[in-house]
């Protein structure tokens, strides 16, 4: 719980801003919560895109030796497409997401 001397308040970390400021005289009382995602986040995250990837490939592997070649083609090219346009969306906007990310502060996302 912050204390703030010179309000002579308990502030609850919840009711504070992101920055550890006093919300009524605006002195600093509390370290900035650490809002950066964890390692192990990341890990899952990268398990999780090693294992859809591979039951992808399994996916192409199936359609191909039930003679769905063309249906494995056609999702194929929809794919690529869609990585291809999700990639040069995300080129696009990041200089504007380092903008938002600091005004923002603590937001969601
Ligand atoms: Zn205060």
């Amino acid at each position: 719980m912050p204390w703030c001397e010179g309000c002579s308040k308990f502030w609850n970390p919840n009711s504070m801003p992101p920055d550890g400021s006093c919300p009524s005289c605006g002195d600093v009382i509390a370290e900035p919560p650490d809002t950066t995602v964890p390692w192990h986040f990341w890990l899952l995250a990268l398990l999780v895109v090693v294992y859809l990837g591979w039951r992808l490939v399994q996916l192409f592997q199936w359609l191909v030796g039930s003679g769905l070649t063309v249906i494995a083609v056609v999702l194929g090219t929809a794919l690529v497409g869609s990585v291809a346009w999700l990639g040069a969306w995300l080129w696009r906007r990041e200089p504007e997401d380092d903008e938002g990310a600091s005004v923002a502060g603590g937001g969601p996302g």
